[in-house]
């Protein structure tokens, strides 16, 4: 039954290793060390390469008003603040803006941007109905990474805000929770979106 094996493959029982001759003609030995592998094999742009590395996820979120890219919700108010004078803190903290209010405010700034409108704090404070509507549901970017780290908006320094009230019993264990998180919020993105 042994001669039925195709070239190259070994089988080892309890009678011993048989192994069949390797297919190329010039294998002269027994091909016990042959390698599988070629040359080509081991090149890291060879097919199969890429199931092997780790797929590193950096949440790259593209700022409110330019085409910076910020790698945190956080970061986004900041520099908004810094390079903007956009206040998100302030306009959430002026009218306690939940999660959806803030989905809201975050896409009617992308759509006023969208259409070279100019986006002001004062503007936003005075005019909270301007934003305050279901059609800013709608996501202005497709696959807007803010809007799935909208809980990240929270600003530290008011215990206050809407969206730091979610999880009130279990802050700060851990990033596995805070993944569960972005999944429920992911939920409510979708489902408010029929
Ligand atoms: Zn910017």
């Amino acid at each position: 039954m042994n001669n039925s094996l195709p070239p190259g493959w070994r089988v080892i029982n309890n009678t011993g290793t048989w192994t069949a001759p390797a297919a190329p003609p010039d294998s002269g030995s027994d091909s016990e060390d042959a390698n599988p592998l070629t040359e080509e094999d081991l090149r890291p742009d060879s097919p199969g390469w890429e199931d092997v590395e780790e797929e590193v996820e950096v949440a790259s979120i593209k700022c409110l008003i330019c085409d910076e890219r910020l790698d945190g919700a956080r970061k986004l108010v900041v520099h908004c603040m810094a390079i903007h004078n956009l206040d998100m803190d302030r306009i959430r903290k002026e009218h306690r803006l939940d999660f959806l209010a803030t989905i809201q405010l975050v896409n009617y700034i992308r759509s006023g941007v969208r259409s070279n409108d100019t986006i002001t704090t004062d503007h936003l404070v005075n005019n909270p109905d301007a934003f305050r509507q279901d059609r800013f549901m709608q996501p202005v970017l497709e696959d807007d990474a803010l809007l799935y780290s909208i809980d990240e908006l929270a600003n530290p320094d008011d215990p206050d805000d809407p969206l730091a009230q979610k999880s009130d019993n279990e802050d700060e264990s851990g990033g596995a929770e805070v993944a569960g998180d972005g999944i429920g919020h992911r939920m409510v993105v979708e489902r408010a979106l029929r």
